[in-house]
C-alpha cells in the first residue's frame, strides 16, 4: 500500500517521469558503472516543469481548501521554484505574488530578464526583485510580502524557498521513490545508488522517507549546490523527520539517513566552477541532456567525479536524477557562447 494513501494530490505533471539509459555518458567514463537518469526535467506540459511541480501536486489541495486569492513565494533572480509557483497560479486562476532575492552574484546583462523570471512574468506574476544575499530559510521579504497582499486586502497563501519548509513539501518525493520501486520490478533490477541535487532539502528528504522502509534511505546521495552546508544538512534532517511522522512511519529517521556530499558546490551558489561547465558539456554532448550551472550542473559534476574517483563500485546501476532548472542557462550566456 502507498505510503501516501491519506494524502490528496491534485495532477499537475503528466505522470510518471521516464527512466532513460545513458550508454554513451556510462562509455565515456569508462564502462566502470551503468548510469540511468529520471527525468523529472520533463515531467509536464506546465512552463517546462520540474522537481517543483511534484512537490506542488501535494500541497495544492491546502491552498485550494484555504481559500486564498494570492500564492506568495520566494527564491534567486533565476528561482526555478518561483517560476513553478506562478505556473500553478495561472493554472489555478490565482494571483501570484514573487520575492526574488538577489542570491547570485552574477552579471549577464540581461540575467534577471532571461529564462525563468522571463517565464513568470509571461505567465502573469508580479515579481519583484530585492537586494537580500543567498538563504534557504525562512525570509523577512517572504513576510513582508504576505503582509503587504493581507494589507491590500487580498487572502495570501505562502509557500517558502523550494516548498521545502512547508509541512506537505516533501510528499511528492516520496511518492518519488514509491514510482522508482515500481520502475525497478519493471526494469527487473534495483539501483544501487541515487544521485541527486540538494539546495533547500525537501527533494531529497522527501526520497529518504520513500526509501526508508527499505533501509535504502543512505544510498540517495545529495549533491549540495547550496554552499551552505550545515544548513542545508540540519534543513534535510528536519525536513525528513517532520514527514515521516506525517506519514506514520514506524522507523525513525536519523543522521546516518542523510548523505550529502559537500565537495561540488564551489566556488558559490549559482557559479559554476570549470568542473561544472565541463560535465554539462559532457551530458550535452554524449547525451544530448541538457543540464544548468545552478544545480544539475553541479549534481553531474559529482557524478562523474565519484565515477572517475572509482567510488561507485565496478557494475554499479547509478540513478541520476534530473530535477530540471535549464531555463536558467539563458542567464549565463556568455559562459557558454561557444558551447
Ligand atoms: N535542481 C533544481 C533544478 C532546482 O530548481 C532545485 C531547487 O532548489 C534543486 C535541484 C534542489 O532541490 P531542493 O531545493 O528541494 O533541495
Amino acid at each position: 500500500m502507498s505510503l501516501l494513501s491519506n494524502f490528496e494530490r491534485y495532477p499537475l505533471t503528466f505522470g510518471e517521469t521516464h527512466i532513460e539509459h545513458l550508454p554513451r555518458l556510462s562509455a565515456a567514463l569508462g564502462g566502470k558503472v551503468e548510469i540511468y537518469a529520471k527525468r523529472e526535467d520533463c515531467n509536464s506540459g506546465l512552463a517546462m516543469g520540474g522537481n517543483k511541480l511534484r512537490k506542488l501536486e501535494y500541497i495544492v489541495p491546502d491552498i485550494l481548501a484555504s481559500g486564498a486569492d494570492t500564492l506568495v513565494s520566494i527564491g534567486g533572480v533565476q528561482s526555478n521554484h518561483t517560476r513553478m509557483v506562478a505556473a500553478v497560479a495561472a493554472k489555478l486562476g490565482l494571483k501570484c505574488r514573487l520575492v526574488q532575492e538577489s542570491w547570485v552574484p552574477h552579471n549577464d546583462a540581461v540575467y534577471d530578464r532571461v529564462g525563468n523570471i522571463q517565464l513568470s512574468r509571461l505567465m502573469g506574476a508580479d515579481s519583484r526583485i530585492v537586494d537580500d544575499g543567498f538563504d534557504i530559510g525562512i525570509r523577512q521579504s517572504w513576510e513582508e510580502a504576505l503582509q503587504e497582499v493581507k494589507d491590500a486586502g487580498g487572502k495570501p497563501y505562502g509557500i517558502p524557498a523550494g516548498a521545502s519548509m512547508h509541512k506537505f513539501g516533501a510528499l511528492g518525493y516520496v511518492a518519488f521513490a514509491e514510482e522508482v520501486k515500481k520502475q525497478e520490478q519493471e526494469l527487473g533490477f534495483e539501483f544501487d545508488y541515487i544521485v541527486v541535487c540538494v539546495v533547500t532539502g525537501s527533494t531529497q528528504a522527501g526520497m529518504i522517507v520513500g526509501f526508508k522502509p527499505e533501509g535504502r534511505s543512505s544510498r540517495v546521495i545529495g549533491i549540495d549546490a547550496s554552499g551552505t552546508l550545515a544548513q542545508t544538512r540540519a534543513q534535510v534532517l528536519e525536513i525528513a523527520q517532520n514527514t515521516s511522522k506525517l506519514i506514520g512511519l514506524e522507523s525513525e529517521i536519523t543522521e546516518e539517513d542523510v548523505h550529502i556530499n559537500p565537495d561540488y558546490a564551489y566556488p558559490a551558489y549559482g557559479i559554476p566552477s570549470k568542473e561544472t561547465n565541463d560535465a554539462m558539456r559532457l551530458a550535452a554532448q554524449t547525451e544530448a541532456m541538457i543540464t544548468d550551472p545552478v544545480y544539475e550542473g553541479k549534481s553531474m559534476q559529482g557524478l562523474i567525479d565519484l565515477v572517475n574517483k572509482d567510488y561507485f563500485p565496478q557494475g554499479s546501476k547509478v540513478l541520476y536524477v534530473h530535477l530540471g532548472g535549464t531555463p536558467a542557462l539563458n542567464g549565463y550566456s556568455y559562459i557558454y557562447r561557444n558551447g
